[in-house]
């Protein structure tokens, strides 16, 4: 590659992320030895994939409170764990942090860069980003923002995420000129605050030499992703309440869902609407909201909906009492209607008839 040495090209940046750099709970003033509290650098980042900056710093700083180091995480129970992330999506992430936690409170930091991605959850560039940052190692750190701010600068046609070696080798130098952990926040920062996707070039250190700026390509450099478009689904929310108790899945072991409490949820082309009978039974039908995630778009309608007695649940199902459902650890949808439930002056909506849904949460026998 022709690229200019990334130490003079790069050099702007420096003196540029010394007066702009925003005052983040996980930043220290010292960047030039390694940083106080590794453990910080860890959990920020962990939480920063995927997660805005402004969304992660009270998380982060009840997190510190909590856990304040890897043992304390290590040991901390697993629901307190996932009530702690509740709200921050992603809960695998969680779930890593504790268990990188633990390796570190049994075996230490450890010394490389392939140590560091060995551990749960961080993969090549949470790992990069934890040695530059925390420790000073001269390992570029590439994300979506990385990538955006290089290849405008360098005018890297396509996606530039195939030449990640060569950025990686391309910045190294850059880095060991101008401080690891300095140029890595400060290219970090650039991509969030200024090379955004539309670009504030006026604001920009580096708009002297960005040879995307110089063609007039800032628009279409990088080429925008192509997103799949997400599947469309429809589905009822259940909170099914009686004795004070309502029902709710327990926490799957793996996959997406680990960790959280989940209230039973039903198709709603199975379950067509009908007019809520006033009568015995007390039925509560909120206006529903559309709940989007990366690959779906969930049209979800709450229900509430009283029985007079506990029956013996399908399997699956668990009665909660009302009052530990506050700290229990529920997905964003789930905490939704746990805050509906919550709110007084509810008021009757168009239904389901709910027999059928209180059918499918009870065991067969029952
Ligand atoms: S000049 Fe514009 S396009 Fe180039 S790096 Fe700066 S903000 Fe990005």
């Amino acid at each position: 590659m022709s690229w200019p040495s990334s130490p003079e090209l790069l050099a702007p940046l420096a003196p540029w992320f010394d007066r702009a750099r925003r005052d983040l709970p996980w930043r220290t003033a010292d960047l030039d030895g390694p940083h106080p509290a590794p453990y910080a650098v860890l959990v920020s980042e962990l939480m920063l994939q995927q997660t805005q900056v402004a969304t992660v710093i009270p998380y982060f700083t009840r997190w510190l409170e909590e856990f304040p180091d890897p043992g304390a995480l290590a040991e901390a129970p697993e629901d307190a764990v996932h009530k702690a992330w509740e709200g921050l999506g992603y809960y695998r992430r969680a779930r890593y942090l504790q268990a990188a936690a633990a390796s570190v409170a049994a075996e230490g930091w450890p010394a490389d860069l392939e140590g560091l991605a060995d551990l749960p959850g961080l993969g090549p560039y949470t790992a990069a980003a934890v040695g530059a940052i925390a420790f000073q190692w001269p390992t570029p750190a590439l994300d979506g923002n990385v990538f955006r701010v290089l290849a405008r600068l360098l005018l890297i046609e396509g996606d530039p995420k195939p030449l990640a070696p060569d950025l990686r080798s391309w910045l190294a130098p850059a880095l060991k000129a101008h401080g690891p952990s300095r140029m890595t926040q400060a290219l970090m920062e650039l991509g969030a605050t200024v090379c955004a996707p539309a670009p504030a070039c006026a604001a920009c250190p580096l708009a002297g030499p960005c040879a995307a700026r110089r063609a007039g390509r800032t628009g279409d450099i990088p080429p925008a992703a192509k997103r799949a478009k997400p599947k469309a689904s429809s589905l009822w929310l259940l909170a099914l309440e009686a004795e004070a108790h309502v029902l709710l899945h327990p926490p799957a072991a793996r996959g997406l869902l680990a960790g959280l409490w989940r209230w039973p949820t039903f198709e709603a082309a199975s379950h067509s609407p009908q007019p809520t009978v006033p009568g015995p039974r007390p039925i509560v039908a909120w206006p529903g909201w559309v709940q989007v995630y990366t690959h779906r778009r969930e049209a979800v309608s709450p229900l509430h909906v009283h029985v007079e007695s506990r029956f013996t649940p399908a399997e699956g199902l668990r009665w909660v009492a009302r009052e530990e459902l506050r700290g229990l650890p529920l997905g964003k949808r789930d905490q939704r209607l746990r805050d509906l439930l919550e709110t007084p002056g509810q008021v009757p909506l168009e239904a389901p008839d709910p027999e059928s849904l209180i059918r499918a949460c009870a065991a067969p026998s029952a």
